[in-house]
């Protein structure tokens, strides 16, 4: 569950090691794969990529 309010930008960051769990939990398919991941502009910024991933290389402000 995530409670983040107010989040107006989600980024992956360089220490991805593209394991794909996030990819499975966004509701909206914004996570592109590749090297690097990317997040689209499909994001509706609900914070469950962050939540997820084990080596906390998704990042917001
Ligand atoms: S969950 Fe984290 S480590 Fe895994 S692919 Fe997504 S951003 Fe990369
Ligand atoms: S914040 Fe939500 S919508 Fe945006 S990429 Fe992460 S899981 Fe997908």
């Amino acid at each position: 569950m995530c409670f983040l309010m107010n989040i107006e930008e989600v980024f992956i960051t360089d220490v991805c090691d593209e394991c794909t769990i996030c990819l499975e939990i966004c509701p909206v398919n914004a996570i592109i794969s590749g090297s690097p991941y990317m997040i689209g502009c499909e994001c509706i910024l609900c914070g469950k990529c962050i939540n997820v991933c084990p080596s906390c290389a998704i990042e917001y402000y």
